[in-house]
């Protein structure tokens, strides 16, 4: 059996393992898991036109942990490049990938335009890879060829995400995809893992705890209280998927129970949106804490205080909303969307906040802010920035050290044999390793740019 790895090496974008299994008759198959682009400052950064370091028609079939494009981008230029297998996911992880797929390709597009290259994959490849998808249940063992057994499991870190679990010459490999932060109030807890030889493991925050979740709740009621006293403008940069309906709910317990306030919220992202909208539409992946839902001007990630602009017609009107306001708003890295609008805007007063919810990449805007620069270009223009910067690690949808650590201990005792770190920066991996070393004694490895490994 051999493991390589195609993306996610060098930092926490691009996804893409390839596994070669021999099946029952001696026949070996091919295993892609996950198939992300990578990101950066602009999309049409030309890592992700290079050929892939393996033949996609060779690829038997591909298996995705969960929707975000930097695990599912490149699923559309391996359909163009020949693949025709299958292309497995959850059934939730169905929606929210189209629709993830669908924006890259929109602002791939603007991208391609604006600096001469060529654009990844067309709408057709889109539509073609989607008639390749195949939806699964959690738990339910698939057996795509004889003697390899394939399985998803809850990874607690998205709506639909997974790990995956191959079963395969005697072994078992599991891939972790994203694995999500502890005591996610809207997603069921995260999967053990069992019986695992060799775990291909993110490390995104192997390095970092996050504060935990009455923390997080206390300082998003601190930013709001703030907001309302100077009455200003409090500006969230969300990630559509997840971070936006997690802090919706939050926003709406705060409102509900502790503060009993009129202030204007804006979910001011189209993504956001149509994606708050999927997760009204498979809530019965979800689980609440609150009984919430019985009142009558609640439903699923929606009260009174809240308004959704989806037209740039509505999302311009809020520039006319009197502050106090809070303006949710994409891109989650401030690297594009209609956030951008509003930094400028609302950025060189100090009486302004902007709130940090989740991870910001090297060489990003969000980046750039959370590291406290005091002058930015946004669209050419220099931007001062006065205004509040304050972060809240809580709100990741990605386990800390000690989450990590726990998922990767297995009820049963048995440790992996070998593990694999991806998907980190290079000081978050070097972290993780040396602790796991420590406290498992196991092999990890820390894999090269399509390094190929015999398990
Ligand atoms: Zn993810």
């Amino acid at each position: 059996m051999k493991i390589s790895f195609h993306g996610a090496v060098q930092g926490v974008t691009g996804s893409c393992h390839l596994l070669k299994a021999e099946d029952a008759n001696g026949h070996e198959r091919q295993l892609l898991f996950d198939c992300g682009m990578f990101q950066g400052q602009q999309m049409c950064s030309a890592t992700n036109l290079e050929p892939f370091g393996f033949d996609p028609k060779e690829v038997n079939h591909v298996f995705i942990t969960h929707p975000h494009a930097d695990h599912t981008g490149r699923i559309p230029k391996l359909v163009k490049e020949g693949f025709r297998g299958k292309i497995y996911m959850t059934r939730p992880c169905i929606g929210l990938t189209k629709l993830v797929l669908e924006d890259a390709h929109h602002i791939m597009k603007e991208d391609a335009e604006k600096c001469g290259s060529s654009v990844l994959y067309e709408m057709k490849d889109l539509l073609t890879a989607f008639d390749q998808v195949e939806g699964i249940g959690y738990h339910e063992e698939i057996e795509p060829f004889p003697g390899i057994k394939i399985s998803f499991h809850d990874a607690g870190h998205v709506l639909g995400s997974a790990f995956v679990s191959v079963k395969a010459e005697g072994k078992t490999i599991i891939f972790s995809g994203d694995i999500g932060n502890d005591d996610v109030p809207i997603l069921p807890d995260t999967d053990r893992i069992h019986d695992a030889d060799v775990v291909v493991c993110e490390s995104t925050y192997g390095h970092r705890e996050h504060e935990g979740r009455p923390e997080r709740s206390q300082k998003l009621k601190a930013a709001i209280e703030e907001t309302i006293k100077n009455k200003s403008v409090l500006m969230i940069p969300a990630f559509s998927i997840e971070r936006t309906q997690e802090l919706l709910y939050e926003i709406d317990l705060l409102l509900k129970d502790e503060l009993k306030t009129s202030i204007s919220i804006f979910l001011d992202s189209p993504m956001a949106i149509k994606a708050t909208q999927l997760y009204r539409e498979n809530q019965n992946y979800l689980r609440f804490e609150a009984p919430m839902l019985e009142e009558k001007d609640r439903d699923f990630f929606s009260f009174p205080n809240l308004r959704e602009t989806l037209s740039v017609e509505d999302s311009k009107q809020i520039n006319y909303e009197k502050p106090p306001k809070i303006i949710i708003a994409g891109s989650g890295m401030m690297s594009g969307g209609r956030i951008m609008h509003h930094l400028i805007r609302y950025l060189p007063d100090p009486k302004n906040q902007v709130l940090i919810i989740g991870y910001q990449a090297r060489g990003t805007l969000g980046r750039e802010i959370y590291e406290g620069s005091k002058k930015v270009h946004i669209f050419r223009e220099e931007v001062d920035v006065n205004a509040k910067i304050t972060a809240i690690g809580a709100f990741s949808a990605h386990g800390d050290m000690h989450k990590l650590t726990r998922w990767l201990q297995p009820e049963d005792g048995q440790t992996p044999k070998q593990i694999f770190l991806v998907h980190g920066d290079p000081e978050s991996k070097e972290v993780f390793a040396t602790h796991l070393r420590h406290q498992f004694k196991t092999e990890v490895v820390i894999p090269g740019f399509e390094e190929a490994f015999t398990l």
